[in-house]
């Protein structure tokens, strides 16, 4: 098994506001042996503190260093492109926080980037907003690729589906932070200070967890609890290292690894 994971969110530990069987055990498991993670989510709406208090009411107690979204990603990513940048930012708290704790300023003027995220912040005069801002020479950066998201009422737009609206607006091609980018996944493993051969990824979309986990060649694990289809996996270049039913599956086999440590010691 992996020294460490990474652990995709919406589909792996719950779906909508419904936690999966198993999930909290999974968790509470790799808390008690000490096993590195990170939850790796393309959502940047909200900050690690209030994934934490969501967690909370879940019954699952974690620290906010427990969570690598993708605001985080592009933060970390602007801030390496340009340490003193600027951003005009439609996204909501999530964000901001993370381009607010990383030192970039928000402009409205002539920021250096549009960042566009996840959020229902979005109207016609920002979009008009923004269209200028990028038309003067800022540059279009989305946290994430995702077109659409799940939620209990059913699906929304997503951050890859606002960002093409500026996109077609503007000529310009946004920049996707976020899964698949490797870059999410590099400056995750490095969190978890571990080497890629000691880390894996689980995750339920073929398209962001398993393909940007296959980029960076670490192992990935599907589980089928989310947007994924079990006969629809053979169609995609890059493959799982396995399949799942659910993270539960994986609480066995940890399970089977201590009780194996446990009778060698
Ligand atoms: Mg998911």
């Amino acid at each position: 098994m992996a020294k460490g994971y990474l652990i995709d969110m919406d589909g792996v530990i719950y779906r909508g506001s419904t936690m999966i069987p198993g999930a909290i055990e999974f968790i509470k498991q790799l808390q008690r042996l000490g096993t590195p993670f990170l939850f790796l989510t393309n959502n940047s709406e909200r900050s690690p503190k209030d994934l934490v208090a969501k967690f909370g009411h879940y019954g699952l107690k974690v620290s906010p260093k427990n969570f690598y979204t993708a605001a985080h990603c592009t933060a970390d990513f602007l801030v390496r492109q340009q340490p003193t940048s600027s951003a005009f930012v439609i996204g909501e708290g999530g964000l901001i926080v993370a381009l607010q704790e990383a030192g970039i300023a928000f402009d409205s003027i002539k920021p250096d980037f549009v960042v566009v995220g996840e959020g229902r912040l979005f109207n016609f005069e920002i979009v008009e907003k923004a269209m200028r801002l990028l038309a003067n020479g800022s540059r279009l950066v989305a946290t994430n690729p995702d077109t659409w998201c799940p939620t209990d009422a059913g699906p929304r737009p997503g951050t890859g589906a606002l960002a093409a609206l500026l996109e077609s607006a503007t000529g310009k091609r946004a920049y996707c932070l976020g899964k698949p980018n490797p870059f999410m996944f590099v400056m995750a493993r490095k969190r978890l200070g571990l080497r890629t051969n000691e880390t894996a990824m689980i995750g339920d979309t073929m398209e962001t967890d398993i393909r940007g986990a296959a980029e960076l060649g670490i192992p990935a694990y599907l589980v089928l609890t989310g947007s994924t289809k079990r006969e629809t996996v053979a169609e995609f270049p890059y493959q799982p290292t396995g399949i799942l039913n659910s993270i539960a599956d994986l609480l066995d086999m940890e399970e089977s690894v201590l009780a194996h440590a446990d009778a060698t010691a």
